[in-house]
C-alpha cells in the first residue's frame, strides 16, 4: 500500500474510533511521525492531506527543516536537552516532550529571545517506565504550577503519553483513562498559559484505544510510512 492509502485507510479507522468516543472525526488530529523517513515520503503525506509532522530528535529537524517545501505544522515529540532548544525555537508549533522545570525555563528563555510563545505539553509517564521520559502523573500538578509561575512565555496546551508497548492494546488502555483524567483535572485551572485542549496519545498499534479513551491528538509513524530503517540513524543522535 502506498503512503496515502496507508492514510485514507488510518483516517477512516479513526473516523470510527472518534463516533464511538462520542466525537467528530474532524475533531481529532493526526499527526505524521516522520523520523527516519525522506523527504519525498513526507512530501507524500503533506500531498495527501497531512497538516502536522513530528520529529523525535533535533537534529533531523534540523537537517529535514529546508527539504520540506510543502507547508506543514512541525512538533516535537522526543526527550529535549536544554541544550538544544535554540536550533528548534524557530521551527516547532509545539513540543510536546516537556518533563521538567529546568526545560521549561529554557524554552521560556529562548521563546522570549525569539519574541514569541512556546505551546507546549506536558509528557506524563503513567506506566512509570524506567526507560522513558516524562513525569510521573503525581508531580504534574506541581510542575505545572511551577512553569505557570515562572515560564511567561511557554503555554501549556494539554498533556502528551506514551504507552508501553503492548501485543493487545486492552492491556494500556488503564493507561490512557488516567492520563485522560488527569487531563480533565488540570483543564480547570485558570491562568492566562493554561490553554488545555490537546491530549496527545496513540501511535500506531493503539491509536484506537487511545482515541477511544480521550485523545485528540494521535502521532502515528509506521502505519503511515512503514518499518524504519535505523540503520539509517544518523551519527551522534
Ligand atoms: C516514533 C514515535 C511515534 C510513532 O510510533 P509508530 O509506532 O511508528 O507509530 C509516536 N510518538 C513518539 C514519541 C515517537 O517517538
Amino acid at each position: 500500500m502506498s503512503i496515502t492509502q496507508n492514510i485514507a485507510e488510518i483516517r477512516s479507522r479513526m473516523a470510527a474510533a472518534a463516533v464511538r468516543s462520542g466525537r467528530k472525526p474532524e475533531d481529532i488530529l493526526l499527526i505524521a511521525v516522520t523520523k527516519l523517513h525522506e523527504p519525498d515520503e513526507i512530501e507524500e503525506a503533506l500531498a495527501a492531506g497531512i497538516t502536522d509532522i513530528a520529529e523525535n530528535k533535533v537534529q533531523e529537524i534540523q537537517k529535514k527543516f529546508d527539504q520540506i517545501h510543502s507547508p506543514a505544522n512541525w512538533h516535537l515529540i522526543g526527550h529535549l536537552q536544554t541544550n538544544k532548544v535554540k536550533y528548534i525555537i524557530d521551527k516547532v508549533v509545539m513540543i510536546h516532550s516537556v518533563d521538567s522545570l529546568k526545560l521549561a525555563q529554557e524554552i521560556d528563555k529562548r521563546a522570549q529571545a525569539a519574541g514569541r510563545t512556546m505551546d507546549v505539553l506536558l509528557q506524563v509517564n503513567a506506566a512509570h517506565e524506567e526507560s522513558k521520559f516524562g513525569l510521573d502523573p503525581k508531580d504534574v500538578p506541581q510542575v505545572m504550577e511551577d512553569i505557570l509561575r515562572e515560564c511567561p512565555n511557554v503555554r501549556i496546551r494539554g498533556l502528551m503519553h506514551i504507552a508501553p508497548y503492548a501485543e493487545d492494546p486492552e492491556e494500556v488502555r488503564p493507561y490512557f483513562r488516567e492520563v485522560k483524567e488527569l487531563y480533565e483535572t488540570l483543564k480547570k485551572v485558570e491562568h492566562p498559559n493554561a490553554d488545555f485542549t490537546c491530549l496527545s496519545m496513540g501511535m500506531s498499534h493503539d491509536f484506537e484505544t487511545a482515541i477511544e479513551e480521550g485523545a485528540n491528538i494521535i502521532r502515528v509513524g509506521t502505519s503511515i510510512f512503514g518499518e524504519r530503517d535505523y540503520s539509517k540513524k544518523m551519527g551522534g543522535m
